[in-house]
């Protein structure tokens, strides 16, 4: 099943859970929710790829496992021009 990501809308004061979002995973025929479990406040749903949260980067989203399940690949800068794998496939050095 897809996951959803919510988040306060701009009329609602929001709480902990809606201020940052929070991700609900439902059928895509059910309705969509409309608002916070927490607060009852008025929230919407952020455009989100199915089971692909939209989040703003996080620890826990790029996480090296989360990224090579992903299938992505990632790198770090080592130095000018250089760069090493830290997660996913490919080749372990990239340089200019
Ligand atoms: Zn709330």
């Amino acid at each position: 099943m897809p996951i959803y990501e919510y988040r306060r809308s701009k009329t609602s004061s929001g709480c902990d859970v809606c201020v940052d979002g929070f991700e609900a995973v439902h059928k895509m025929s059910d309705p969509r929710i409309t608002s916070c479990p927490e607060c009852d406040g008025e929230v919407e749903r952020v455009m989100s790829v199915a089971s692909f949260s939209t989040r703003e980067p996080s620890a826990t989203t790029l996480a090296h496992a989360n990224v090579e399940k992903k299938g992505f690949t990632r790198y770090e800068r080592a130095g000018p021009g250089s760069y090493v794998k830290t997660a996913g496939n490919g080749p372990t050095t990239l340089s200019r």
